[in-house]
């Protein structure tokens, strides 16, 4: 049976119904309609179903025709540092602190200001379009520029000022890095319904015990999320331990930093009392496993988190660590890599992961009432992939293709808060040939 919302009826017209696509709703009954049709009416969607019968009972304004397509939820990348695709490439190859201390951190201090971050953001905006990506959990620093990306490319995201104890872009002196970021969440709060403001303190490494309770506070005070970067490699738990007498985790819990509002990004090393922790408390946890490949930090016991209650996201980390934005390939790659590390290929099943690119993202964010799957009053945003393709074919599972066998680039179209950003591969509200060619300037600048 159709799940139609009952305030439609034979009268009603709606915005928009894409129409006549494989509907994987991911909803909570799992319905998978062969030739579906979801409708939408200004940011949400009013009604999912078999397309005949919805084609039959609504009076769409606009009609996107979705045959030979997959038609879901938009993806959701839980952690990037947007504006990071200013440096894609220019240091690959070495240890997480060499990379970081040697090359990012300088380049960052020399090149990164909002005008950079600005179009940086737009370059990571349109590539996660351009791979079904349509809400990001971004951190970074100068970010009055990635809001105004956000707003001008109709994406969703929540944007955080970093905050760190030493100086930083936009930040010289770090006594400042708390205030500066309240300004930033008090600018953006309300400004659009897409835009989410948040403050990231950078790791319970580079932050005082202080600014960790207080960025937390001043979290719960204007009711944003926190987000950290926490448990990343072995090295930060043996200096925890040594500094603290806790690891990272339970540092935090210490601190009263865990709750529901928290994202910690990566936790890859976690024992069984820090996942105890972290379901305990409701906080987030963001996995990002291209980024602990490249940077060989390690693998997140992502099953034991999931098997605990842990609301598991998936993120791609910022683009100079992995060095790309597209979730469909680190959907593949979460799939792959427990299987390796515990030689066994029942460790992460795909439909598991999926979920854990679409609602485990949404959960994380305080987002699940809104995002994630195809259902009438939830927003409207998704994507369709296009399966008429040799890559693609046959297919018995949905699922199964969008981890092991579909590519950002078989994303077709993108609808985010009910409005059509990509066409047919064409972005309609990014110009995608002026963001390229500004990012390739500032770059000349970075690397002359
Ligand atoms: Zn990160």
């Amino acid at each position: 049976m159709p799940t139609i919302n009952r305030h439609v009826n034979a009268k009603t017209p709606v915005d928009l119904l894409i129409t006549g696509g494989l509907v994987l709703t991911l909803n909570d009954r799992e319905e998978i309609f062969s030739e579906g049709a979801v409708a939408v009416t200004g940011d949400r969607i009013v009604a999912v179903g078999d397309g005949s019968e919805l084609l039959g009972a609504i009076q769409p304004r606009e009609l996107l025709d979705a045959r030979g397509c997959l038609v879901m939820p938009g993806l959701i990348n839980l952690h990037t540092h947007a504006a990071m695709t200013c440096f894609r490439g220019l240091a690959d190859d070495l240890p997480l602190e060499t990379w970081l201390r040697e090359h990012i951190f300088p380049a960052e201090a020399k090149h990164v200001d909002e005008d950079n971050v600005r179009w940086g953001t737009l370059l990571a905006v349109a590539e996660m379009i351009r791979s079904g990506t349509t809400t990001f959990c971004d951190g970074y620093f100068c970010v009055d520029g990635a809001a105004r990306a956000v707003i001008a490319s109709g994406v969703r995201a929540v944007c955080a000022q970093g905050v760190i104890d030493f100086p930083a872009p936009g930040v010289p002196d770090p006594s400042k890095n708390l205030e500066t970021a309240e300004d930033f969440v008090r600018r953006w709060g309300g400004q659009s319904p897409r835009l989410t403001p948040s403050i990231f303190c950078h790791s319970p490494y580079t932050c005082s015990p202080e600014i960790l309770r207080r960025g937390k506070a001043l979290c719960l005070e204007h009711g944003v999320p926190f987000q950290i970067h926490v448990a990343e490699t072995s090295g930060e738990v043996e200096e925890s331990l040594k500094r603290h007498g806790f690891r990272p985790v339970a540092y935090m819990k210490n601190l009263g930093l865990l709750d529901s509002g928290t994202i910690c990004h990566h936790a890859d090393w976690v024992d069984g009392h820090d996942i105890e922790l972290l379901a305990g408390s409701g906080a987030g946890v963001s996995h990002n496993p291209e980024s602990n490949m490249k940077l060989a930090t390690g693998v997140a016991p992502v099953p034991e988190m999931l098997g605990a209650g842990v609301k598991v996201g998936l993120g791609t980390d910022g683009c100079a660590s992995n060095n790309n934005l597209d979730m469909l390939r680190e959907m593949d790659m979460a799939a792959k890599i427990h299987k390796v590390h515990r030689l066994d290929p029942t460790a992460m099943a795909a439909r598991t992961v999926v979920r854990m690119a679409t609602s485990g993202g949404a959960a994380a964010l305080g987002m699940a009432e809104d995002l994630a799957s195809l259902a009438p009053g939830k927003k409207a945003d998704l994507i369709t992939i296009d399966l008429n393709q040799p890559h693609l074919t046959p297919l018995y599972e949905p699922c199964s293709h969008l981890v092991y066998a579909a590519r950002g680039a078989d994303v077709r179209d993108v609808i985010i808060d009910g409005r059509v950003v990509m066409r047919n591969r064409e972005l309609l509200t990014i110009d995608l040939e002026r963001v390229m060619t500004e990012v390739r300037r500032i770059a000349k600048k970075i690397k002359p």
